[in-house]
């Protein structure tokens, strides 16, 4: 039988692999073979610095593949951020201008404690109130990073891979754990109506009492499912709470695999995407990256849901079209700050 399945988590770094070959054309050949009926690529400007091409290269993409969403992220012109940034790029004047190019939601990583202290950015400061209240007013669904495994500030329980990464957040530079969380939840406050599912199962899979609660609270808030590993070996460990937890909440969780496309091929990392399908579908041993566990074979009615019926839901049933005069506009407008020749050559020629 063949299931309908959208990827409402994707990321792009790179225009072009080792021989020239163009993203493009991977990406489709991606699809194709693993049969999904769109991805949704999220852009991350504040990822490595990658910058407003990280927007740029997702609209291209979906002039392409009209099959294609994607999320865009706010571009800081200034590092360390400082309010305000300079005239018509304030986080609003960009909302507007990204939803004009014809995004179809907002990627927030300013939660992640790595690009947190990069930037030294607090989404929470009323500075960016107009912003939020925008996105919460025209319904614009945001997929949203924040924190990180709560071992990821513990020198003792950190996995090796990700203090590798340079993500050890305990030496007392980085936020407490609890501040991060806090940061949303003053959000939240000010705008309970806000469209979000957080990313990595708001990183929540040791408290699922906390998860509850918020979604109790707050009608429009969801997580996605993509690995961040660590989650399943909390599902596994309980895995018929899970079960009923996925069927109770089915209206509020969304598939993801977290692929990204950085120019190597993706062979191995398609197989990230289906462990996943395989935890939500079957009954079977699943190793997801790292972490064992078992499947929950969920029902027809909550895997519909939990594969494409959400994410439609809240980006809409079909992609928005690009209008490329305002995404000419916006290439105009910031292509300054982007710092790969070449990244900016390729966006020039595309477009
Ligand atoms: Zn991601």
């Amino acid at each position: 039988m063949k299931r309908k399945i959208i990827d409402s988590h994707w990321h792009l770094y790179t225009h072009t692999d080792r021989d020239g070959r163009d993203f493009r054309e991977v990406l489709d050949k991606f699809c194709e073979e693993n049969a999904l009926a769109a991805i949704n690529i999220c852009s991350i400007p504040i990822y490595k610095d990658l910058g407003p091409a990280q927007n740029m290269l997702a609209a291209i993409y979906k002039l392409h593949n009209r099959s294609a969403y994607a999320y865009a992220g706010l571009v800081y012109p200034e590092k360390p951020f400082e309010a305000p940034m300079p005239s018509g790029m304030d986080p609003l004047s960009q909302y507007n201008e990204l939803m004009e190019i014809g995004f179809d939601g907002i990627k927030m990583l300013e939660t992640k404690p790595y690009e947190q202290k990069d930037y030294s950015v607090f989404i929470d400061d009323e500075y960016f109130d107009s912003f939020f209240a925008a996105c919460e007013e025209n319904n614009t669904h945001m997929i949203w990073h924040v924190a990180d495994p709560e071992t990821f500030w513990d020198i003792d329980r950190i996995p090796k891979r990700f203090l590798d990464k340079g993500w050890y957040y305990g030496d007392g530079s980085y936020l407490p754990l609890e501040r991060v969380y806090d940061i949303v939840y003053n959000i939240l406050e000010k705008h309970p109506r806000l469209s979000v599912h957080f990313a990595h199962f708001f990183f929540m899979s040791d408290y699922p009492e906390k998860l509850e609660e918020l979604f109790e609270k707050y009608p429009n808030v969801g997580v996605d499912i993509t690995p961040g590993a660590e989650m399943y070996g909390s599902f596994g460990k309980r895995r018929e709470f899970y079960r009923d937890f996925f069927i109770k909440y089915a209206d509020r969780i969304m598939y993801g695999s977290d692929i990204s496309y950085s120019g190597a091929g993706l062979e191995h990392l398609a197989h990230r995407g289906r462990s996943v399908q395989d935890f939500l579908t079957t009954s079977n041993g699943v190793t997801v990256i790292d972490n064992e566990t078992k499947g929950i074979s969920l029902p027809k009615e909550a895997l519909d849901k939990i594969f494409y019926q959400n994410f439609e839901k809240v980006a809409g049933n079909t992609p928005k079209p690009i209008n490329r005069e305002a995404l000419v506009r916006y290439v105009e407008k910031y292509r300054h700050l982007i710092n790969d020749q070449k990244m900016l050559d390729y966006i020039l020629k595309t477009l």
